[in-house]
């Protein structure tokens, strides 16, 4: 199989990426890969929604910027900030125009809060914000012909000039690609490769990003030698509740603390002022901070969300998702308190593209959650992200139909490239210790790297997590390659990188906090 371009994720990094250059270059083709099906992402979760300035009386590029800086504690790149700021209502007008549809007041876009945010500048569709962008950007990507999907297909190893005998071009070729179905290891080429593999949730135990967010692209971007940053700037959302349902853990959107919510103690105190003055508004850092040192003073799993003084109408039209996931759990969100606690939910960091979303590795991008461009530094601003993806999308898109147009590698190298060669006939699959290795390494960095870490708890979890690394080695050479197995290996170099980058960074900035530090 050989493309244009191979995108690898179809969240709304990839798939904007994808309508945005098919819509311009009827004649590129692109092959798209997920790892399920195309809907399930972080996207389709995502519930506030979009941060963008729209309202120019009551809001303005500066202020975005401003807030931007401040979240990150002006750890941010300020030129990548002003550009995407600058560029987003552009993106998110098109989204529109490409069958996204959100919520509207009179003729106006109806504008959430959310915290950080000095203005209310989060466009947004109910509180499903992402299944709305999800839905819409997948029917318009499968309006291109030429678009080739390639659903339930998991990234394997990035092809470089490491899989090619007598190659040192320092590029990247395309991708090895599992099949869930049958297994079978196929070999993509493609003149540019783009990653668009979403976040890294599941390293930790409890965490608001769906079972494939597992950092593959990472991993694999790290196998490739490509730089990979910051990945220790992982950001916890404050409040998920406390039950799991169906075993995951469901967000309750910053959205609800924007419509006046409070989160309170055990003993039904209201205690966020004790801790910064913008109360239950503060950034997601200092907020999960705050509710781990109630949790930790109360000897309590959980604090609670109380948004039982908001009109019931409100919590009905605004967060249908949030009041039937709650019924759902036996909470009546309009009477109840609801049991929340912080889970893992962002990583700020991730491979490190330039301007227009390339890597240090030629030929490969990357957008979205994946990659780091500087704009989130040490912390994200909340609904920041889904701008960050469409921006550097489009840049992206724009940019490779440039290089498209001139620099081509010939057919003849492509045909060059080898098949995937590994152990293939053995077929022991050691299901059950994988899982168990799974689960073994999420306990490992919730216990020991979560909101608030020490040297001597990092230096305890990279030891546990050699001995995860060593199973994991031994499996991966002695049995035939599962995407199960992919997946453990790379959560095993997500797992490593943070620790290691954890243990170098020097002071407490953003969402990392080393309690020798204070
Ligand atoms: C519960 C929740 C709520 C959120 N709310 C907001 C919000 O309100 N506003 C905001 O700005 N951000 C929000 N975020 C963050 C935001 O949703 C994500 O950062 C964003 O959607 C990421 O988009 P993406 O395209 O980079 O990745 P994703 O949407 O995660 O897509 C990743 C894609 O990569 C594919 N993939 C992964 N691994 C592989 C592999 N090995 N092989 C092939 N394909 C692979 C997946 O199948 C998927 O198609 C939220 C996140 C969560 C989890």
């Amino acid at each position: 199989m050989h493309a244009d371009v191979l995108v690898v994720g179809t969240g709304i990094a990839g798939l904007s990426y994808a309508v945005r250059l098919a819509e311009t270059n009827s004649d590129i083709k692109i092959c798209m890969i997920s790892k399920r099906d195309l809907l399930e992402s972080n996207t389709k979760y995502a519930q506030g929604g979009i941060a963008v300035v729209s309202n120019f009386f009551l809001d303005s590029y500066e202020d975005h910027v401003q807030d931007t800086m401040k979240a990150s504690g002006n750890t941010s790149n300020k030129k990548v900030v002003d550009f995407v700021v600058r560029e987003g209502p552009k993106c998110v007008k098109e989204l529109m125009e490409w069958g996204a549809q959100f919520d509207t007041k009179g003729t106006k876009l109806h504008l959430g809060k959310e915290g950080g945010h000095s203005a209310k500048r989060i466009v947004h569709h109910k509180d499903q914000s992402g299944l709305q962008i999800q839905n819409a950007l997948i029917a318009k990507a499968r309006s291109f012909q030429n678009i080739t999907f390639f659903e339930n297909h998991s990234l394997v190893d990035l092809i470089t000039d490491h899989h090619i005998p007598n190659t040192k071009q320092g590029g990247c070729y395309g991708a090895y690609v599992i099949s869930k179905k049958d297994e079978e290891i196929v070999k993509i080429t493609a003149q540019l490769t783009v990653l668009s593999t979403g976040g890294a949730g599941q390293v930790y135990a409890h965490t608001t990003n769906p079972t494939a967010a597992t950092g593959d692209g990472l991993g694999a971007a790290y196998r490739a030698k490509v730089h990979v940053e910051n990945l220790h700037f992982v950001q916890f959302h404050p409040t998920a509740l406390f039950p799991k349902i169906g075993g995951n853990t469901f967000l309750i959107s910053e959205a609800i603390r924007g419509a006046g919510a409070i989160l309170r103690n055990f003993n039904g105190e209201a205690f966020m002022l004790k801790y910064d003055n913008r109360k239950d508004l503060a950034p997601r850092d200092i907020v999960s901070r705050a509710i781990h040192s109630e949790m930790k003073k109360g000897k309590q799993p959980h604090v609670y969300l109380d948004a039982t003084h908001i009109d019931t109408k409100i919590l009905e039209q605004e967060f249908p998702t949030i009041l039937k996931s709650c019924q759902n759990a036996g909470i009546d969100i309009t009477k109840d308190f609801i049991p929340v606690l912080p889970a893992a939910h962002y990583i700020c960091g991730g491979i490190d593209v330039d301007q227009h979303g390339q890597s240090n590795l030629n030929g490969l991008y990357a957008i979205g959650e994946c990659s780091h461009t500087g704009l989130h530094g040490a912390n994200r601003l909340a609904s920041n992200s889904l701008l960050e993806a469409l921006v550097f999308a489009s840049r992206a898109a724009t940019h490779s139909a440039i290089r498209l147009s001139s620099e081509l590698l010939p057919v003849s190298f492509f045909e060059s490239i080898p098949n995937w060669s590994g152990t293939e006939d053995i077929s022991n699959q050691k299901t059950i210790q994988i899982r168990e290795l799974r689960t073994t390494l999420q306990h490992i960095m919730s216990t020991y790297v979560g909101i608030i870490k020490s040297g001597e708890s990092l230096q305890k979890a990279e030891k546990e997590l050699h001995k995860v690394y060593v199973a994991t080695k031994e499996l991966y050479q002695q049995n035939k390659l599962t995407p199960q197995l992919t997946t453990l290996r790379n959560l095993v170099s997500v797992a490593y990188l943070i620790i290691k980058q954890s243990q170098k960074y020097p002071t407490n900035n953003g969402v990392y906090f080393n309690e020798d530090y204070v």
